[in-house]
């Protein structure tokens, strides 16, 4: 009886002793972790802060060989209502050479030509030297889809492209969904994709208006026509984010990689080099003439900037503040 009454008592010692350890050890482990945040607070530099995310959802969509100067002629309702409701700019400069595997290689990447080292329309890799420690595992430099996995490991992210060079340009590895549709099924199977996924980031790019530009000059009449019937393609994505039930929690970035004069593109007239960029959605103020300067580099970090993505150090693109509410 005694002994049992002792080992009662011992046992209460145990768990008393059991007890205080544990609680000072989950203290220490409070104030531990106070202070790690603290330190990461204090020690991240305030230029790769990450910032409360504007949306949960970005649809960028590209126009290969969009040229600025067709815009206000242009029968697109669906994307004049887009930027009517949302911000323009009809001064998106290209990086050069005005072609557009450099283009969309500084669209995805932030970065200008001089960094990427995709020097032709047609580049599957980089001609120049890349930034020493720059490229990440998949072996391209940060884009976009990259940044967004590392920071958002469940994030759905996809992407659709017409032109088969757009691979080259991208980590595809980081995507949840790769898919190279010729242009009639480009819409269908975006469309079908966000409507079952919910995608966080979901990039469309399609390959015209440039093919009419090639084939009859930019301007013509069969330009004037791709544009519009582009503009619809456009309307059943918008109708596909809606019936996603996503739609106020998206936001729309439209923009081409360069423009085009006659039947060519790739040199420094401003016909060109200039394309129109539309921001348009959740958190974007209406009717909006964009002030900034918008460059191929800068769309990167505007898709960061929606989704609250820290932005690779690397990014020299900068997203255009004053379109946010
Ligand atoms: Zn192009």
């Amino acid at each position: 009886m005694q002994i049992s009454l002792f080992t009662l008592e011992f046992n209460k010692l145990i768990m008393i002793f059991v007890k205080t350890t544990l609680n000072s050890y989950k203290k220490m482990k409070r104030i531990c972790n106070f202070i790690i945040a603290l330190m990461s607070v204090v020690c991240m530099p305030s230029h790769i802060a990450a910032t409360e995310p504007i949306a949960k959802h970005v649809v960028f969509i590209g126009l290969d060989g969009w040229a600025a100067n067709t815009f206000e002629q242009s029968n697109i309702p669906v994307l004049k209502k887009l930027a009517s409701e949302g911000a323009l700019s009809l001064s998106k400069r290209s990086v050069l050479p005005s072609a557009s595997a450099i283009n969309w290689a500084s669209i995805f990447m932030g970065v200008p030509t001089e960094v990427h080292g995709y020097l032709q329309w047609g580049s599957k890799s980089p001609e120049l030297t890349q930034p020493e420690g720059a490229v990440k595992e998949h072996g391209i430099l940060p884009t976009i889809f990259q940044v967004a996995r590392q920071q958002h490991p469940n994030a759905n992210l996809a992407l659709f492209a017409e032109w088969d060079g757009i691979k080259h340009l991208v980590d595809t590895l980081a995507l949840n969904h790769f898919e190279e549709p010729k242009l009639e099924e480009m819409v269908s199977r975006s469309s079908e994709y966000i409507i079952r996924h919910k995608p966080e980031l979901i990039a469309i790019v399609f390959d015209r208006p440039d093919h009419p530009g090639h084939d009859s000059g930019w301007g013509s009449p069969e330009y004037y026509e791709m544009m519009t019937k582009v503009d619809s393609y456009i309307g059943e994505i918008v109708d596909a984010v809606a019936k996603a039930g996503i739609y106020d929690q998206t936001v729309f970035v439209i923009t081409g990689d360069h423009g085009g004069i006659d039947t060519r593109h790739g040199g420094t007239t401003m016909d060109e080099m200039l394309s129109p960029f539309i921001i348009s959605g959740r958190g974007i103020k209406h009717a909006y003439k964009i002030p900034e300067l918008i460059m191929s580099p800068d769309i990167t970090p505007t898709i960061a900037h929606i989704l609250g993505l820290i932005p690779d150090n690397i990014w020299t693109g900068r997203a255009p503040l004053s379109v946010f509410k």
